[in-house]
């Protein structure tokens, strides 16, 4: 290490977490607010929540028949499955609704095909390809995220279909700010609203509007991206419930309800991460993933070894293992693509791809040399200054 980089990155005394992750903080004892959150599971009363749902879902429930009782959101993947099974298992009638996700992976289109399977009416919205494929190399290029067209239109899309179709309820799933950590006030809402879409949704400072002009996106290829407006919303009366609000939300488990009802995991580990059963569908996920560890220092092997050691599944050094060997990897492949190949998709070179990393790489998390240039080993991967708390 280099007499420059004298900071090192701070972890979370009982998860693998670093402090370097936007919203997470660590306490006087070093545990981090996820954990807290976390902890403050064990106080909730979930008959009492599920009590309160029930009484939600009747209101929304249509005693004839004559539409939907709720949207659900799905990607295909295990917690969509486990939504699903969820409403049919309290009586409601739902209409499933997909945003088209970038690039489709063949397992993905299974677990799809799976979700209609559970006995559910179908929706699947697809955005202009060409236009999408412009969007993911401008906000690649530009903040450093190649999913931002996918985390606007998962949360647009059916929100447009339930003012279009005058559908109510929207049920999410999780809110990922209780789990992974975020402001208090926010992590106990159980309700989805357009400033929790602005803020937490991974929108990263860009509107949909800073869109038109760049490579000739005009706003006719806008529109799904655009939310609805809140004269719509309440004429509708669009709510949106996070169902971990009801339910004590874990993803390992919802994996193993999913598969008990055709949801099919991946054969090993999935590239980039610990577990076989998440981020199955787009294969552009790992770029994306790859970018949060440039930016700051963690992937998902971080956010899955945290969470497992919060549930009693992992001990924190047997993470800390995990991560060192899976995480944080250059992404050469994912679920058998190749990186040329996904890159290939949105028009770039692996070349050209190299230097973007290293344009939203943060030099304060990696080895430099004296010159400022950043050290990688032959696989092209990076050297984070420290991998966790200094021994002293
Ligand atoms: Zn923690």
């Amino acid at each position: 290490m280099t007499l420059t980089q004298k900071k090192s990155i701070k972890y979370c005394t009982r998860c693998v977490m670093p402090d370097t992750k936007p919203d997470l903080f660590l306490d006087d004892e070093g545990v981090c607010n996820a954990c807290r959150n976390y902890e403050n599971r064990s106080q909730i009363n979930w008959s009492e929540r599920r009590v309160e749902l029930d009484s939600i879902l009747d209101k929304y429930r249509l005693k004839d028949g004559s539409n939907y009782d709720c949207i659900i959101p799905v990607s295909g993947g295990k917690d969509s499955t486990f939504q699903t099974l969820k409403m049919l298992e309290h009586g409601m009638n739902p209409l499933c609704v997909t945003a088209t996700t970038d690039k489709l992976s063949e397992v993905g289109r299974r677990n799809i095909e799976n979700i209609k399977k559970l006995g559910v009416d179908y929706i699947e919205v697809s955005t202009n390809p060409v236009i999408r494929r412009k969007i993911n190399k401008f906000t690649l290029r530009e903040i450093g995220d190649i999913s931002w067209a996918e985390h606007v239109t998962i949360f647009t899309i059916p929100v447009r279909v339930a003012v279009q179709l005058d559908i109510p309820l929207i049920i999410w799933g999780e809110n990922s700010q209780n789990e992974y950590g975020g402001p208090a006030a926010d992590a106990d809402k159980n309700v989805l609203t357009r400033r929790w879409l602005e803020e937490f949704g991974g929108l990263l400072g860009l509107r949909v509007s800073d869109l038109i002009g760049q490579e000739g996106i005009e706003p006719k290829h806008l529109i799904q991206y655009t939310y609805p407006s809140d004269q719509d919303l309440d004429r509708v009366g669009v709510t949106g419930l996070f169902l971990g609000y009801y339910y004590p939300w874990d993803g390992h488990k919802n994996a193993f309800v999913a598969q008990a009802y055709g949801f099919e995991s991946y054969p090993t580990i999935v590239e980039g991460s610990i577990v076989s059963y998440e981020n199955l569908d787009n294969v552009q996920m790992r770029i994306h993933d790859y970018f949060k560890y440039l930016k700051f220092g963690f992937d998902r092997s971080w956010d899955w070894a945290s969470l497992h050691i919060r549930r009693n599944r992992l001990t924190r050094d047997e993470a800390m293992e995990l991560v060192k060997k899976n995480g944080g990897k250059f992404p050469w492949s994912y679920l058998g693509y190749s990186l040329e190949e996904i890159l290939s998709e949105i028009d770039m070179t692996v070349e050209e791809f190299t230097k973007v990393c290293d344009r939203f790489t943060n030099k304060k998390l990696f080895r430099v040399n004296s010159k400022g240039e950043l050290y990688k080993d032959q696989q092209g991967n990076l050297i984070k200054i420290n991998d966790d708390n200094a021994e002293n």
